[in-house]
């Protein structure tokens, strides 16, 4: 690593090379590795010494993504999943145990819901539900048996903030673990570790790829935490494949010019959208009228790559905009380089009750835009196409 800035970290942070002295990281597809001698095997089991047993452990491929990940996000260190969801349950599966109870809300992400709702309730644990946009809330509703507060900021697709600062300190005054998922804001926009969490979790599918590519995890915290993934992990096999900490490694290398155009095509999108009467409400971070812009501002370097509108007309005109645009592709995933546009109440969100669905801001109308590296001048007129389809 050359220098402490978030660019340079993420192109120079690279294992080293082999005898072949290639310029860019070859991929290791090996599932187990040798040892010199019977000496040299045994000390590697009992953790004596550093090295790779077996790639359901580390492989170099996903050490070089974890060490990269890990100073990006300000933690000590990391581990690599299969998926972002591997990540939560594992993250889950580490620390909690029968009897222990979860303080979440229900802006988080769908299958996260169902792992509390129907996997770990079956394991005795139990778990409540604050609100987002009501922090003052929240330290009433831990109970003694509570373990760990577990929030999404900015929320999907909601795009709430809660301040996250505030709940570390809540949180430590408790004696409870603060993990956030940090997918939509990624290490470039916020580091939550930094505002005093135990753990950041990411889905690397979105933004980390960002192109659409490949599902991946990671879970960054200090080292006797991720010793306890690692624990956990090792035997219940979530690992990430070397391909994909290859592809992810390299993803990151761009990820701040990504971020950077993202956001900024967003923020234009967000304003744009302020100004039309079709349009009820837009909630993006970094807008004025968003009713927590000031802790956005506190605690996001920007506002992300997702604006939330909600269209007056309800389905309707929900589904004649969306059926307007030439160019957004409609499709339920987020953060790539394509511009998509999801209907989450017929979509993502379709499994809630209509109460449900309002909790977490969701209605009829709303529409969840996830801003790509098209040329403003497209998204833009394609966003105007879909509300001009509105009549
Ligand atoms: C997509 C997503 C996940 C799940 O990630 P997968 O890689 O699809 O398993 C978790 N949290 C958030 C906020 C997400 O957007």
């Amino acid at each position: 690593m050359e220098s402490g800035y978030f660019e340079t970290i993420a192109i120079r942070t690279q294992t080293e090379r082999s005898q072949y002295k290639e310029h860019s990281v070859p991929i290791y597809l090996t599932s187990s590795y040798k040892f010199d001698d019977a000496e040299e095997m045994r000390a590697l089991f009992a953790n004596e010494k550093e090295g790779n047993v077996y790639s359901r452990y580390a492989n170099p491929n996903t050490s070089e993504l974890i060490e990269k990940m890990a100073l990006l996000e300000g933690a000590e260190t990391g581990w690599a999943t299969s998926t972002g969801m591997a990540a939560i349950f594992t993250t889950f599966g580490a620390f909690l145990q029968n009897g222990d109870h979860v303080l979440s809300s229900r802006s988080v992400f769908g299958s996260t819901h169902q792992l509390l709702n129907n996997v770990f309730s079956k394991w005795g644990i139990t778990y409540n539900y604050a609100d987002l946009d009501k922090p003052e809330t929240w330290e009433a509703m831990i109970q003694p048996n509570t373990k760990m507060i577990y929030v999404e900021t900015p929320s999907n697709p909601g795009i709430d903030i809660i301040d996250i600062a505030y709940l570390a300190e809540i949180s430590k005054r408790h004696g409870v673990m603060l993990v956030i998922d940090n997918c939509f804001a990624t290490p470039y926009l916020q580091r939550p570790l930094g505002l005093g969490a135990d753990i950041s979790i990411h889905s690397a599918t979105k933004y980390l790829d960002g192109q659409g590519r490949t599902l991946g995890g990671l879970i960054l915290g200090n080292k006797d935490l991720i010793d306890e993934i690692g624990g956990f992990a090792r035997h219940s096999g979530p690992a990430l494949s070397p391909f994909n900490a290859w592809i992810l490694s390299k993803s990151l290398e761009t990820l701040a010019v990504r971020m950077d155009r993202h956001c900024e095509n967003a923020l234009k999108v967000a304003e744009y959208l302020e100004t039309r009467p079709e349009v009820k409400v837009v909630k993006y971070p970094f807008l004025k009228s968003h009713p927590q812009y000031e802790i956005a501002k506190k605690q996001m370097a920007q506002g992300g790559g997702v604006v939330t509108l909600t269209l007056n007309g309800g389905l309707e005109g929900a589904r004649n905009f969306m059926d307007g645009l030439k160019m957004f592709s409609i499709t339920a995933n987020l953060a790539d380089t394509r511009s998509i546009a999801t209907h989450p109440a017929t979509s993502t969100h379709n499994k809630l009750t209509e109460e449900q669905r309002n909790e977490v801001g969701i209605e009829q109308g709303s529409i969840r835009l996830s801003i790509g590296l098209e040329h403003i001048n497209d998204i833009l007129g394609d966003v105007k196409s879909g509300l001009e389809n509105m009549g």
